[in-house]
């Protein structure tokens, strides 16, 4: 039989990464909490058309990217392929934005997305997300960008930039919109086919466009800042006032649009210079319009989302610790056959005070067992002369030194030794 391997665009998180990942999501967490966002755990699948009516029908997600089946029950559902969405259906649902009140929302899981795997891309990878919803002020624009740039900072990533625009709303947009028609239309000669048909379905993500030739064509395009209205442009100069005020630097890119139909207002990308093609570690920006396009009364919002494994190659790109690797600190060791029991019942005490620790259960010599011992800090070793005085020998294993202790107050001394740590 053929043996049977992950899906393709999936991969495991095997133990020699898992630590340095938990090291990630530790970090993300402290820092949401550092700005007041609490955590919200959401379901993995939602009913389809959250996201075709939320991210958007003429979107690369909604149009080739989801994982969409249908249930035993004929209804049509989605592996979520973002998050922004499902917060945003939870707080209409459980009234977390009621009577203009606001919820500032963390969550961190798998996202599903049929794209062509290759570095940094897959097709379960993994985000940490927040959302601020109940608030239009340009204030929660800046916090949200402001606590993205902070957990990079925490987890030591240099050499990124952060990329800004505004998108307009549904007052000014249209009018861009046909500015942008018009100047596309009168290069279609030199777009590529999928931007031909983006054309006539939202020319603002041509210039979204990577090709070359769309590229200059988009650069060219009418700048989407002489087109704001009063509302947007002001909101714009808060936003970029804000990040001054905090002394963040910034690069403006008119061509920044974002893959999804949600975004108003702000738009912002954080890329890395240490990411080849796969350069954004996050992007987020404003969605005034997401809860009405799902069946909501009006919530503004604005949120991020990062990609984990994406701050995963950044991070041992540029030598980034990881905190300390888990240890555990004491192996109990087994003298004789006899003595097996003692040490299960002292590792068994060990572990009920905290002190992580560890036995042999596969039934080693005495020898292999201490070879294991290794990596420990102390090795507390029982055998016939010890299960006699009723004692545990404990072996500092950083310098060697040797004490007897009774066995009764082996947790005691343990906690004493690891508290010199
Ligand atoms: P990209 O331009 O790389 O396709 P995107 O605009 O589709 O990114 P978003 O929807 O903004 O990505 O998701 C936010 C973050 O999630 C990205 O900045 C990236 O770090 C990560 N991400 C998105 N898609 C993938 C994927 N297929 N594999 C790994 N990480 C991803
Ligand atoms: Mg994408």
């Amino acid at each position: 039989m053929s043996i049977i391997s992950a899906p393709r665009g999936t991969r495991d998180i095997l133990p020699s990464e898992s630590w340095k990942w938990e090291y990630i999501i530790n970090t993300a967490s402290q820092t949401m909490k550092d700005f007041g966002f609490s955590e919200i755990h959401l379901p993995i699948f939602e009913h389809t058309e959250l996201f075709s009516r939320g991210v958007g029908e003429t979107t690369d997600i909604v149009e080739k990217e989801m994982y969409t089946f249908e249930d035993r029950g004929g209804r049509s559902i989605t592996l979520r392929p973002e998050a922004t969405a499902g917060v945003m259906r939870a707080a209409i649902e459980n009234n977390l934005c009621a009577q203009g009140s606001f919820a500032k929302l963390w969550n961190w899981g798998p996202m599903f997305r049929h794209e062509r795997p290759q570095k940094g891309r897959y097709r379960q990878f993994y985000q940490i997300d927040a959302e601020c919803l109940g608030i239009s002020n340009a204030m929660a624009d800046v916090e949200v960008i402001e606590l993205s740039v902070e957990i990079f900072r925490r987890l030591g990533l240099k050499n990124l930039e952060v990329v800004i625009n505004s998108v307009g709303c549904e007052k000014c947009r249209p009018i861009y919109r046909e500015k942008l028609l018009q100047h596309f239309n009168a290069h279609k000669d030199e777009l590529c086919e999928t931007c031909l048909t983006r054309l006539e379905r939202n020319p603002l993500r041509i210039l979204d466009c990577k090709k070359e030739s769309c590229g200059h064509v988009a650069d060219e395009a009418p700048d989407i800042f002489d087109s704001l209205c009063e509302e947007c442009k002001s909101h714009f100069d808060e936003v970029k006032k804000g990040l001054e005020r905090l002394g963040f630097t910034y690069t403006l890119n008119k061509r920044l649009v974002r893959g999804l139909d949600y975004y108003t207002k702000t738009a912002y990308e954080i890329l890395s210079g240490d990411l080849g093609a796969q350069n954004a570690v996050a992007g987020g920006g404003r969605y005034d319009n997401l809860a009405s396009a799902i069946g909501g009364n009006k919530i503004p919002g604005v949120g991020f989302a990062c990609g984990v494994d994406r701050i995963m190659l950044v991070m041992e790109e540029q030598g980034c610790t990881f905190g300390n690797e888990p240890e555990t600190f004491a192996y109990v060791a087994a003298l004789d056959n006899d003595s097996r029991g003692a040490v299960q019942i002292l590792t068994h005490e060990l572990r009920k005070n905290n002190i992580a620790s560890e036995c042999d259960i596969s039934g080693k010599s005495f020898k292999a067992q201490m070879k294991n011992a290794g990596k420990y800090k102390f090795a507390c070793i029982i055998g016939a002369e010890e299960i006699a005085k009723n004692s545990v020998s404990i072996k500092n294993l950083t310098d060697s030194s040797q004490v007897s202790v009774p066995f009764d107050e082996a947790v005691k001394y343990l906690h004493e030794q690891a508290a010199r740590f």
